[in-house]
Parts: C-alpha cells; structure tokens; sequence
C-alpha cells in the first residue's frame, strides 16, 4: 500500500526519486556521482574535504550508511585500507564495491612484494591518480558504467549527464593547460608524494618532498637537506595538502625563503570549493599566482 502511494506520489508530482543508493569514500568522488546520476541516485560520502584520507577512524555510522547501499566507490589502490574494515562491519552482502583505479594507467607501483617493514603508506603504487584531470575523465566513464549496470532503464540519463560533463571538463583542461604552461619545467618541493600525475600532466619537476617517505613524518635531518635543495635549485614554493601541519614547511620558508602554498586535494576541503573543477581552479590559480 505504501508502495502503491508512493508511487501515485511521484506520477501526480513528477518528483523522481533515487534508484540506486551510493557511498564514496572521498569527495571527489561524490561529486562526479552526483554529476552523472543527479537525481536518480542518492549519494553520501564518507571521508570529509579536510581529511587525510590514507587515515579515517572506522565509526560505526559509517557502517551505517553502508548497510542500505547499492555501490562503494572507492579511488583503491590501497588509499582507503580503512573500507574493507568499513565494508565486513556493514553486513551488507549486496553491496557492490567499484575500485575507479581500474583503468588508470597507474604510476610508482613497486616490483616487488611491500612487507610491513616497508614503511609506506603507497604499497601498490601512486594512488593519488585524481590529481590529473584527464583521470577524472576516466572515473566518471566507469561511474556512469557501474550506474548503467545497476540501472538499466536509467542508462541514456546518465549517458546524457556523462556527456554534458566530459565536455564541460574538455573546455577546463584546456583552459588548466594555457594556465599551467609558464610553470612548465619549473621545480616544485611537495609534501606528500600525492602530485606525481598532476607534475607529469604539467611537465613540473618534482624537487623532493617534505616527508622523508609517505606517510612519514618530516625530520629535521630531511629539512636541513631540504634547505641546501632549495638554496642550490632556487625552488620557490612547497605545495601541500591543508590537512598536513604546516609547521615543518614553515620552518623551511623561514630558513631558505621559500612559499608555502597550502591547498584542498579534495571538494569542500576549504569553503567554496564544492566541485572537482573548483578545486582544481583553485590548485592551478594558487600555484600560478605563488610560483610566477
Ligand atoms: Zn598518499
């Protein structure tokens, strides 16, 4: 009866409601759902803008909004470690859990088996692939094929979003492009080894990075050579995420000069930026603005 009503609901409003129910683990990726299922799907994410997604506390409400989803995507690669946790406590044994990376061409994955000793928060290669827009491009093809196959009357919907979206994305990486080309070649110190596809898109040297190695902490041993790298190259910013403290890329700007350029790698990682092109409208324009 409530079905029936429901349904009476929607033909007399118009009103569509969501077919298909979806989890993201970051925001980025919540918001390439969002744009190819708009109102067909219902979307929540788990790891907020402003977190470090390597490391996210396994809370019991995100079990939660787990249990009734349809689909999981995940960036994978071993970024999230912490959503197999998050997938076994949801009990949930229809959830189908998509890994985006699946035709990216991957970088840094190592040629050998990492072993805990290894000290790495990157045991199966670069995960940070989002970082390059052309990627983007790919993520949202294998949403819109993950949504088609859970929706299938709903599929030219999504291929219509799908489109409209690519070609909004085209104009912009154009537009990242003619931006970027005077930073061409130029060096840059990161601080997590998370800008390795966006540098190789953009033909930027990556100098070093302030952590020794991902996910460690930075030392004042890696500072101190950091100091003579940036004195003999004439590296004049570090770019880093604004979930990272900033206290050992300050002290490098205050012993060799350099600019400390602090930016969100995910949407709403700082108010304002509540779409993947916003976010890396601002990446491009504050790096442009910093390093020129
Ligand atoms: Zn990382």
């Amino acid at each position: 009866m409530k079905k029936i009503i429901l349904l009476l609901l929607i033909a007399v409003t118009g009103i569509s409601y969501a077919n298909i129910k979806v989890v993201a683990t970051t925001t980025v990726i919540y918001d390439l759902v969002k744009e190819i299922g708009k109102d067909k799907v219902m979307v929540d994410f788990i790891a907020r803008g402003d977190q470090d997604p390597h490391f996210i506390d396994v809370l019991p409400s995100y079990m939660i909004k787990l249990r009734n989803a349809d689909i999981l995507f995940r960036i994978g690669m071993g970024l999230e470690m912490w959503s197999d946790q998050l997938i076994d406590g949801s009990r949930n044994s229809n959830l189908k859990v998509i890994d985006l990376s699946s035709n990216i061409q991957k970088k840094e994955v190592p040629n050998f088996k990492p072993d805990a000793s290894y000290g790495d928060v990157h045991p199966f290669g670069n995960p940070h692939y989002w970082m390059d827009p052309e990627n983007a491009r790919i993520m949202a093809k294998e949403i819109y094929k993950a949504l088609s196959s859970e929706s299938n009357r709903d599929e030219s919907y999504f291929k219509k979003n799908l489109d409209n979206y690519l070609s909004e994305l085209e104009k912009k990486i154009i537009e990242w492009k003619s931006k970027m080309a005077p930073v061409q070649g130029k060096p840059i110190i990161f601080f997590h080894a998370s800008w390795i596809y966006f540098a190789e898109r953009y033909g930027i040297i990556t100098s070093g990075f302030v952590e020794p190695k991902p996910g460690i902490s930075p030392s004042p041993s890696h500072n101190a050579e950091l100091v003579q790298l940036i004195k003999s190259k004439g590296i004049k910013i570090i770019v880093m995420e604004n979930y990272y403290s900033d206290s050992a890329p300050n002290q490098l700007a205050r012993l060799a000069g350099i600019k400390v350029v602090k930016v969100p790698t995910a949407v709403y990682g700082v108010r304002g930026i509540n779409s993947y092109i916003e976010m890396m409208d601002y990446i491009i324009n504050q790096i442009v603005q910093n390093i020129l």
